[in-house]
């Protein structure tokens, strides 16, 4: 990987703390990376990402999934589903709450699953993706916590099936998924948003993708660029967890946070 350019950093930092203080309706839309520090690889960085190994149609789609949900769980266990599920929060996810208490941000958005915002203290948090908390059977409806699920399978070697014989499912939003309702209030938030700021997402995943459009002004802090780029006020190509750390030092100096 290239060595990254810092030279511009003070300067975007203070950029960014500007807008997020002028703003009156600021979303915060995330990807992938706001979580590579809490050790969940980003499965669709090039050079590094997990389906250049495996087909995500092998492993996260609907059709995989009803075609042998025990084979499904299995593929999950042994690939992308432990990071998650072990995962704590980090510098990016907690500044995004602090901010939120602060009143900086009234949404985050996420394209994430693995929970972080939450268990960092956001509370009013999207997921347009879904969730590795819980599992639902697809015939009664019974939930199950996700993680208790998955080690009852691994150990007692039996299927994924609810007491009533009905497949249970993950609560993640599966390729071939319809997008959960979650999604229209994303797209509520976004319409509102007098700035939305993407926080580690390189905008290639249909349709969270599009909410962007939807903002008044956009901010992006991404290493990689985006489609959105050619509109936004502010490009923040740095660490998602370099910039909100400077952020958070920002508005402790100016007792905001
Ligand atoms: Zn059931």
């Amino acid at each position: 990987m290239e060595a990254l350019d810092y030279r511009g950093f003070e300067r975007d930092v203070t950029a960014l703390v500007d807008a997020l203080v002028q703003a009156s309706h600021c979303v915060v839309l995330t990807g992938a990376g706001a979580s590579t520090d809490s050790g969940i690889p980003d499965f669709r960085s090039p050079g590094t990402g997990l389906w250049e190994r495996l087909d995500p149609m092998e492993t996260m789609s609907v059709h995989a999934f009803w075609q042998d949900p025990g084979r499904f769980y299995r593929l999950a266990s042994e690939t992308w589903l432990p990071p998650l599920l072990g995962a704590r929060p980090n510098t990016v996810h907690y500044v995004l709450a602090g901010l939120e208490a602060a009143g900086l941000v009234k949404a985050v958005i996420t394209q994430n699953i693995d929970g972080l915002h939450q268990k960092a203290g956001s509370r009013r948090v999207l997921e347009v993706h879904g969730h590795v908390r819980s599992a639902r059977c697809t015939r009664c409806g019974r939930h199950y916590d996700l993680t208790a699920l998955v080690q009852r399978l691994r150990q007692a070697g039996i299927g994924p099936y609810c007491t009533c014989g009905g497949p249970i499912k993950p609560g993640i939003v599966l390729f071939g998924d319809p997008m959960p309702p979650a999604f229209e209030d994303a797209v509520s938030e976004a319409a509102r948003a007098d700035l939305m700021v993407v926080v580690g997402s390189s905008l290639t995943v249909d349709p969270a993708n599009s909410l962007p459009a939807l903002a008044q002004q956009v901010i992006v802090n991404n290493l990689q660029p985006t489609w959105v780029d050619g509109r936004a006020v502010l490009r923040l190509p740095y660490p998602a967890s370099r910039v909100w750390h400077a952020v958070a030092d920002r508005l402790r100096a100016l007792s905001i946070l």
